[in-house]
C-alpha cells in the first residue's frame, strides 16, 4: 500500500516513511492510496484487540518494511482492554465503547503507543531523535507515556500553561529522563504555531531530527479504525445488525478513524459526530460553507479546535460535499449542556462521564426518536472522568476512584518550565541540551 498527501496524488511513499515524516512536505496530511474492502473472515468476533489489529491492519502494512513487524507491535501497543458495556437496553439500545484504560486513560494511547512501537522499529541502532508534541492536554502525556525511556528518543511537550486540568498537567510533567515539558504562557494555538516554526527552523532542522507525533500522523490514526472493527463485530455477532457510532469530536481523528472503518466494510451505519461550542463542523454540514475559526474555551477542553486538521482527510474521503449530509451528522453542545448530561447520567444509571464523553453522551439524547430507535447505538467514551475531577466531582456531589495507571503518576514529582510564546526563547531550549 502507498500513502499520498491529501494535496498531491503522485508521488506515493511507503508507510514507514509517511510515520518517520508526520506531515508531507506539502502541507497536506497522509491518506492510504485506498481502503482496502476487509475479506469477510479477516477480522472476526472474539479475537482480541491486537488480533484484530493484526487483521485491520495488515493490507496498510503490506509491502513495508514494517510488515513482518506488524503483529509485535500490535501485541505491545495494544496491551489494554476496550470494554463495550451496556447503558440502555430496550426499544433504543446503547452502549458505550470504554477508550480509557490504557496508560494515561484517554484513547490518545491506542494511537501514541501505536506509533511508538513503530517508530522504535525504524530507529533500531537508537540515533538521536526528538518528537516534538504540542498539546491541548492528553495527546502530551499519551506520547510522553509511549515513548518515556526508549532509546534514541527525546520527547518535548508544549502546553498551554494553566488552560489544561490540574491532573492532566500532572501526567503532562511528571516523566523526567528523556521527556522535557514546557508550558506556554499563551494558548493550545500558541502551541502549535511554536511546533510549526521548529520544523520549519534549518538551524533547529541541523541540530535536531525532528518527528511530530501530533494526530496529524498517519501512525496515530490507523490504529484507531481498530477499536472501530472490534466493537461494530461485536454488535454485529450479538445482534445481527451494524453499530452507529456517536464520537465526540475536536481535531476529527477519532471521526476519520470511524469513517475509514465503514469504507472498509465493517458493520457500521450512522456516524454522529458530538462537537462542543467549537461549531465549525456542525455549521459547514448545515450551511456547505467551511469557515473555521479561533477556538473557543469549554469544559471539552480536549475537544476545543476551530480548525481541525483532519478536515482534510475527510475532503480527501469525501470529495463531493453534497453527499456530506448522507454519510455523517454532527451536533454542537454548550457547556451547560455538558453539566447537565453527566448529573442526569449520573443519577439515572450511576455512570460518570468525562466533559468530553458528557458531549457524546447529550448528542445522543437529542437525535430524533425514530433514528434513536431506528440503530443499536455505541458512544465512544473518549476519556477515564478521573482526569477531569475539579470539573466531574462537584456536579455529581462526589469523588471519582482514580484509576491505578493513573494514581501511579499522580505520586511523581513534576518538572516543567514556563516560558513565554516567542519563538526565539523555544528555539535556544531546543539548540541547548
Ligand atoms: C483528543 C480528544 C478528543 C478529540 O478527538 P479528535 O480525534 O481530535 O477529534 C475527544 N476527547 C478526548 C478526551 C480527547 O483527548
Amino acid at each position: 500500500m502507498r500513502f499520498f498527501s491529501t494535496r498531491n496524488r503522485d508521488d506515493g511513499i511507503a508507510l514507514s516513511e509517511a510515520m518517520a515524516r508526520g506531515l508531507a512536505p506539502d502541507g497536506g496530511l497522509y491518506v492510504p492510496a485506498s481502503l482496502p474492502r476487509l475479506e469477510a473472515d479477516a477480522a472476526a468476533p472474539g479475537m482480541t484487540l491486537a488480533q484484530t489489529a493484526g487483521a485491520v491492519l495488515e493490507p496498510y502494512f503490506a509491502g513495508d518494511s514494517l510488515q513482518d513487524a506488524l503483529p509485535d507491535i500490535a501485541e505491545n501497543a495494544c496491551n489494554f482492554t476496550v470494554p463495550l458495556t451496556p447503558l440502555r437496553g430496550g426499544r433504543e439500545p446503547l452502549e458505550v465503547l470504554e477508550l480509557f484504560h490504557g496508560p494515561t486513560a484517554a484513547f490518545k494511547d491506542f494511537g501514541a503507543r501505536f506509533l511508538a512501537e513503530s517508530l522504535a522499529r525504524l530507529n533500531p541502532a537508537g540515533r538521536d531523535k526528538t518528537i516534538l508534541v504540542a498539546t491541548s492536554g492528553d495527546t502530551g502525556s499519551a506520547v510522553a507515556a509511549a515513548f518515556h525511556r526508549r532509546r534514541g528518543f527525546e520527547v518535548i511537550i508544549l502546553f498551554p500553561h494553566g488552560r489544561v486540568s490540574p491532573r492532566q498537567e500532572q501526567q503532562l510533567t511528571c516523566w523526567g529522563d528523556n521527556v522535557r515539558s514546557f508550558a506556554v504562557r499563551g494558548s493550545f494555538d500558541d502551541c502549535q504555531r511554536l511546533a510549526k516554526a521548529a520544523f520549519k527552523d534549518a538551524e533547529v532542522r541541523e541540530a535536531r531530527d525532528l518527528s511530530s507525533a501530533n494526530s496529524i500522523n498517519i501512525g496515530r490514526l490507523l490504529p484507531q479504525i481498530v477499536y472501530y472493527a472490534l466493537a461494530s463485530l461485536d454488535v454485529a455477532r450479538r445482534t445481527q445488525g451494524p453499530a452507529s457510532f456517536i464520537v465526540p469530536s475536536g481535531n476529527l481523528g477519532n471521526a476519520a478513524a470511524c469513517l475509514w472503518a465503514r469504507e472498509m466494510g465493517l458493520p457500521i451505519a450512522e456516524i454522529v459526530l458530538a462537537h462542543n461550542a467549537n461549531r465549525t463542523v456542525p455549521d459547514f454540514l448545515e450551511s456547505g460553507t467551511w469557515s473555521p475559526r479561533p477556538s473557543v474555551a469549554t469544559l471539552a477542553s480536549a475537544m476545543d479546535v476551530g480548525d481541525p486538521s483532519n478536515m482534510e482527510r475527510l475532503r480527501a474521503l469525501m470529495p463531493d460535499e453534497e453527499s456530506w449530509g448522507n454519510r455523517l451528522a454532527a451536533v454542537s453542545i454548550s457547556d451547560d449542556e455538558i453539566r447537565a448530561r453527566i448529573r442526569a447520567d449520573y443519577s439515572a444509571y450511576g455512570r460518570v462521564w468525562c466533559p468530553h464523553t458528557a458531549v457524546g453522551a447529550e448528542a445522543y439524547m437529542q437525535l430524533p426518536v425514530e433514528l434513536r430507535r431506528g440503530h443499536h447505538w455505541v458512544l465512544v467514551a473518549t476519556a477515564h472522568p478521573a482526569k477531569f475531577s475539579e470539573v466531574v466531582e462537584p456536579l455529581i456531589g462526589g469523588e471519582i476512584a482514580i484509576p491505578p495507571a493513573l494514581a501511579a503518576l499522580l505520586a511523581l514529582p513534576r518538572q516543567a518550565s514556563e516560558i513565554d510564546s516567542e519563538f526565539t526563547t523555544f528555539k535556544d531550549k531546543l539548540l541547548e541540551r
